[in-house]
């Protein structure tokens, strides 16, 4: 975090009692007050980690201080969270959770009334207080007050089976592991898919802030567990949270691991056979797969930045119903365009009972990418120079300037070439039909990116 910024890309995240103590959180918990302004109800919950209470309670502090009343939720998964500031009209929403970060971490999110993230402008106001001591203290006879909320996971579930045709999972009896990293995804879910008929296994399931089964980002590498226990009890399915369950990876019956484009890509198409010409929004960083199946079923696809708040604002601007990130984000609108890993397991069955085919048999008939990625070393100041002379040269291809600069060839290969926001470096992502040619793309613009920058 530097001096004047507290957001990131996904609210507040820093190392507990070294990046971001218990006297910064009551400070950041007095400035959100101060931004929504007193007498407002806000939501509050946390998610697993150890940090947890301690944060949700300086926070708090912080909020009440100004005058805000608190819901307190307790332990609860983000999309959970995000649903009940918008079903019990709230004016607002804190949530303490770092996401898929290691245990160490922890971080505050801020959600607007409607359960989506606050806008990057309006984090800008809250920084605004907090640095520049702009906190509105409330008198000692008008501070706000603290409340429980209980029964937040079953509201939740309940809406989520609006959503899909229960009696039509349930008559397939399948058998799911979910595997919830120790976190707030085993809270809602199992309870849910059993409602749903489903037989559940649980692996990772009991709640310990420390993480021990596995990290809680669901990268394949701390899938192996899950995979194991998919193939060796014969289940259909198995489904991977982040630590604050609101994505979602999952594991086919033959033990395949499949990365989040292949699911959203799944869920593209039936949403678009049942919604024709709907609009379907995604990062610019997405596998063209989305593309092809977008294009195949006849939707429009709306590309933006990369990161999930972006794609939930472009949903609600432009009403758009489906949105998606290739990381197991997926944003189903009829339920909230926010990301939500419970809502997507749901949907998934759906869609294996409605076609009666395997989640292996979904994938199967997508076209296949391979994949190939690069880092060229590049100094912060010299990064929108550099990106400016890479769009001089391909400025009249197929391109998109939206976040970096993503070109795509006539034979459906692709390369993004991206500043990262966060590193002295340029990411460059390539997609083709073959591994060979991914990597030759690779090869050639690393070695065009490094004659740009030799002549800077
Ligand atoms: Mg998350």
């Amino acid at each position: 975090m530097s001096a004047r910024k507290l957001f990131g890309t996904n609210g507040i995240r820093g190392l507990v009692n070294v990046e971001l103590t218990p006297q910064m959180a009551i400070k950041v918990g007095a400035s959100i007050g101060t931004f929504f302004g007193a007498n407002k109800n806000i939501l509050l919950g946390h998610d697993a980690r150890t940090s947890g209470p301690m944060f949700a309670k300086a926070v708090i502090s912080g909020l009440t201080a100004t005058g805000c009343n608190v819901h307190f939720v307790g332990m609860a998964s983000t999309p959970a969270i995000q649903f009940a500031v918008k079903n019990h009209r709230m004016d607002g929403g804190v949530i303490i959770s770092a996401s898929h970060n290691p245990p160490e971490y922890n971080g505050i999110k801020v959600i607007w009334s409607d359960g989506i993230e606050t806008s990057h402008e309006q984090e800008t106001e809250i920084e605004d207080v907090y640095f520049e001591e702009k906190t509105v203290f409330a008198p000692w006879n008008k501070l706000g007050e603290q409340s429980e909320l209980v029964g937040i996971n079953e509201e939740y579930a309940q809406a989520i089976k609006k959503h899909v045709d229960p009696a039509k999972i349930a008559s397939k009896h399948f058998h799911v592991v979910i595997d919830a990293a120790n976190s707030v995804g085993g809270i809602a879910a199992p309870r849910l898919l059993r409602e749903l008929g489903c037989k559940v296994t649980s692996i990772n399931a009991n709640i310990d802030g420390t993480f021990p089964g596995r990290l809680p980002e669901p990268r394949p590498e701390n899938l192996g567990d899950l995979a194991a226990t998919v193939r060796a009890i014969g289940a259909d399915i198995g489904v991977a949270f982040d630590g604050d369950a609101d994505r979602s990876i999952f594991v086919g019956a033959n033990g395949a691991i499949y990365w989040g484009d292949k699911t959203f890509a799944i869920v593209i198409k039936q949403f678009l056979l049942q919604n024709p010409g709907a609009k379907i929004v995604t990062p610019v960083s997405s596998s063209t797969l989305i593309k092809d199946t977008v294009d195949a079923y006849n939707g429009e696809l709306i590309l933006t930045k990369v990161g999930s708040v972006t794609v939930s604002h472009k949903m609600k601007e432009i009403n758009a119903q489906l949105g998606g990130e290739e990381n197991g984000g997926i944003f189903y609108g009829p339920h909230q365009a926010v990301r939500d890993g419970a809502m997507t397991t749901a949907l998934l069955l759906n869609i294996m009972a409605q076609t009666g085919q395997s989640l292996a048999q979904l994938v199967a008939e997508q076209p296949q990418y391979y994949i190939e990625k690069g880092k060229i070393p590049c100094q912060d100041d010299k990064k929108e120079s550099l990106q400016q002379k890479i769009y001089e040269q391909v400025k009249d291809q197929n391109i998109s300037t939206i976040d970096g600069v993503k070109i795509w060839f006539p034979d459906s290969s692709a390369i993004l070439i991206r500043p990262s926001g966060t590193e002295p470096i340029f990411r460059l992502y390539a997609e083709a039909k073959t591994q060979e040619k991914a990597q030759k793309l690779i090869e050639e613009y690393s070695s065009k990116i490094k004659q740009i920058l030799q002549a800077l």
